[in-house]
């Protein structure tokens, strides 16, 4: 264990006072240590700890001031365990563990607070209870929590009674402002939760390894909708490409070019009717292997989109190593480029470079029509947002298509 120390108490010397700030704990090597807490003026013991026991431990998950005061009682050796070592394991754990360890932690902190005022006569046992229900400190935290176990609880039931949902997002072609493309982004209609967002649940489904069938019915599902939206769009030229969003535990699957060939042969739409998008961060994380499923999907006809472009590494000397059809610049740049010249001039050069790279630019988080304009007179070949349309449900977005873009504003 690192950062720790030992530390001898002589009998009758204080090892911490309650009020005091704490940012470690201790184990008793050898010894004894009475806690006690002042109540009503009077201090009033707690417990008696031993060899082998831990005290102080609350000041290890949060920086709240030491509950009770530590008094040693016979010649004591104490092992020292700071926060931060503590802090270092939680970092890496899960940030759900984090949470429901301080609010076990903030409901003990109560309850003995409570306890304590009981045993003093400062308040009865039935004014526990009520008091309990008046504390609503921890609720964010408990709220959280329980939504998550709620959805790990029944994600591994909702694809089997089907509440998974694609919805459609319109991607415009900017300079002939028509539907050039649109992107499918799943839903889950919890049964009392309601429309959950990816999100809440894509982390969930990716640590389940659940995240491998429901990717194989993302794109079965794709395959159906692309048929529908094509005989749509049929009287206009080549069909509209879907682009369907792939996470990094999908990604890491020897067998996922492979699975996704099937689903779309076997559901009679073809490779190119698709564009597949990764996170740059995903790219950069593992380039090599990146590479060569990017271009085993490439060799099979799809086409490969960069999302998020601008949070990761956004290295265009590492871009042109990779097949890249499409660069869709993050939302953050274009709801900020027309406040500051800077980020304008980020967004140009994204552009600019992209043509060049043979490339075609998306601008995500389009919200105005001067967002629009903006990105039109830059040159930007396409625009996805609210501006045009949230993403829809099938049937809504069918009859998007229909009504075309003129007259969705
Ligand atoms: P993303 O791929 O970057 O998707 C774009 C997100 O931005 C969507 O949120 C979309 O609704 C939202 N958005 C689009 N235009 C605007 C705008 O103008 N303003 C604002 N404020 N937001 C806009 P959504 O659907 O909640 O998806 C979030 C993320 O979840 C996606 O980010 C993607 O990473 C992931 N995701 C969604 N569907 C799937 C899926 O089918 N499979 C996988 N693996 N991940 C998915
Ligand atoms: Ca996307």
């Amino acid at each position: 264990m690192q950062n720790q120390n030992r530390q001898s108490f002589e009998p009758g010397a204080i090892v911490f006072r309650e009020g005091e700030p704490g940012n470690c704990a201790y184990i008793i090597e050898r010894g004894q240590v009475e806690l006690s807490a002042l109540v009503n003026g009077q201090s009033l013991k707690l417990t008696v700890l031993g060899t082998g026991e831990l005290l102080g431990e609350m000041a290890l998950i949060d920086d709240q001031v030491r509950s009770a005061t530590a008094t040693v009682l016979e010649t004591t050796e104490l092992l020292i365990v700071l926060r931060t070592y503590v802090a270092e394991k939680l970092q890496l754990a899960d940030p759900l563990l984090s949470m429901l360890l301080k609010v076990v932690l903030g409901r003990f902190r109560e309850m003995r607070g409570r306890m304590v005022k009981v045993a003093a006569g400062l308040l009865k046992d039935d004014e526990v209870a009520v008091e309990a229900i008046e504390t609503p400190s921890y609720q964010t935290e408990v709220e959280t929590i329980s939504r998550r176990l709620q959805l790990e609880n029944k994600l591994a039931q909702a694809l089997e009674r089907e509440e998974f949902e694609l919805h459609y997002h319109p991607i415009v072609d900017l300079q002939r402002r028509r539907i050039g493309g649109r992107e499918a982004l799943i839903r889950w209609r919890h049964p009392t939760l309601g429309l959950v967002p990816p999100m809440e649940f894509i982390g969930l489904a990716e640590e389940t390894d659940l995240i491998k069938p429901i990717g194989d019915w993302i794109f079965q599902e794709a395959c159906t909708a692309a048929q529908r939206f094509n005989a749509i769009c049929d009287d206009k030229g080549a069909p509209v490409q879907m682009s369907v969003n792939l996470s990094r535990r999908q990604f890491e699957d020897s067998r996922l070019v492979e699975r996704v060939l099937e689903i779309v042969n076997e559901s009679g739409a073809t490779a190119e009717w698709f564009k597949v998008e990764i996170t740059e961060s995903l790219l950069m994380s593992n380039p090599d292997l990146a590479r060569h499923i990017l271009d085993l999907f490439k060799s099979q006809g799809f086409t490969i989109a960069i999302d998020d472009f601008g949070t990761g590494y956004s290295s265009f000397s590492y871009l042109h190593r990779f097949s890249i059809d499409t660069l869709k610049i993050e939302r953050s740049f274009i709801s900020a480029m027309l406040d500051n010249t800077k980020v304008l001039a980020i967004v140009k050069s994204l552009i600019s470079l992209s043509s060049n790279m043979d490339m075609n630019v998306v601008a995500e988080g389009v919200e105005t029509r001067a967002d629009e304009e903006k990105l039109r007179e830059i040159s930007c070949h396409y625009g996805q947002g609210y501006y045009y349309s949230k993403p829809l449900p099938q049937a809504e977005f069918e009859a998007l298509l229909h009504r075309g873009l003129e007259s969705s504003e």
